[in-house]
């Protein structure tokens, strides 16, 4: 079984056919997914979704885009609902952000206190201000010096795209590093390098659905069933079965998410 732990289906774009969506994930082999929510509006929508199907599980948490508008208080009790087991998706984000770097920062914290009062592991969603250059890591790093702070060590970086010197340092606080379709684009040589890296035990999976579709679906809405061609990639490039993947990658979101 494939564990997708990062999607959005609730997401209007899957409104004309969620069920299909859903039914398609389970006929490839996706047996356990995470709906993410990105604001408190959406985190209740991805609990409503979680809530209707057995394999579907949620994360509540506010998107660092949205960071000024977090009303964090009102999390709380939604932190205790069924089938909630992370806070996210959470973070830094200085890609064209609308919100100051002081309030992504502030909030940030908030929510991983948040996480650690209710024992849950972290989402955390990180961009950084520039593709290539002195700006690439600054998100990754700023959220990692937060966390160093704040000592958290259960959670997971989701869509990791930085290189090996900043995957090191996520190993080291105990995080997982969570990879996507992305891995699979002609250019993403950095991803790729970082994977090879990545102990497969410290691997998690995810389509980050709708977006980031894989190669060979490129232009397309994402949707799980597509995760397959992001396994069938990562085998060639881990010289691994895809037998393999499926069990270690799924055994290692199970342990972290609890489920
Ligand atoms: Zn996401």
């Amino acid at each position: 079984m494939i564990f997708d732990t990062h999607t959005h289906l609730h997401f209007s774009d899957y409104d004309e056919d969620r069920e299909e969506v859903i039914e398609r994930a389970r006929k490839e082999g996706v047996g356990a997914l995470i709906e993410v929510g990105v604001d408190l509006e959406d985190s209740r929508k991805a609990i409503e979704l979680a809530q209707r199907y057995e394999f579907i599980y949620t994360a509540i948490g506010v998107h660092p885009h949205y960071a000024d508008k977090a009303e964090i208080e009102k999390f709380e009790a939604l932190a205790e609902e069924k089938k909630v087991v992370a806070i996210g998706e959470v973070g830094i984000d200085y890609f064209r952000s609308p919100v100051p770097k002081s309030v992504q920062q502030r909030v940030f914290r908030q929510f991983i206190r948040l996480a650690k009062k209710h024992n849950l592991p972290v989402i955390v969603h990180s961009r950084s201000e520039e593709k290539e250059g002195k700006g690439a890591k600054n998100a990754y790093l700023d959220a990692l010096k937060i966390l160093k702070e704040e000592k958290v060590e259960k959670g997971v970086f989701h869509c990791f795209c930085a290189d090996r010197e900043v995957a090191k340092e996520v190993l080291e606080t105990g995080f997982f590093l969570s990879f996507t379709g992305n891995l699979t684009y002609p250019n993403a040589q950095t991803i790729r390098d970082t994977l090879k890296f990545t102990p497969l035990e410290r691997m998690l999976l995810e389509t980050d659905c709708p977006f980031l579709p894989p190669q060979e679906k490129r232009g397309k809405r994402n949707e799980p069933a597509y995760l397959r061609y992001v396994l069938y990639r990562l085998a060639e490039i881990k010289e691994i079965s895809l037998a393999d993947i499926e069990k270690i990658t799924t055994r290692n979101a199970q342990r972290l998410f609890g489920v």
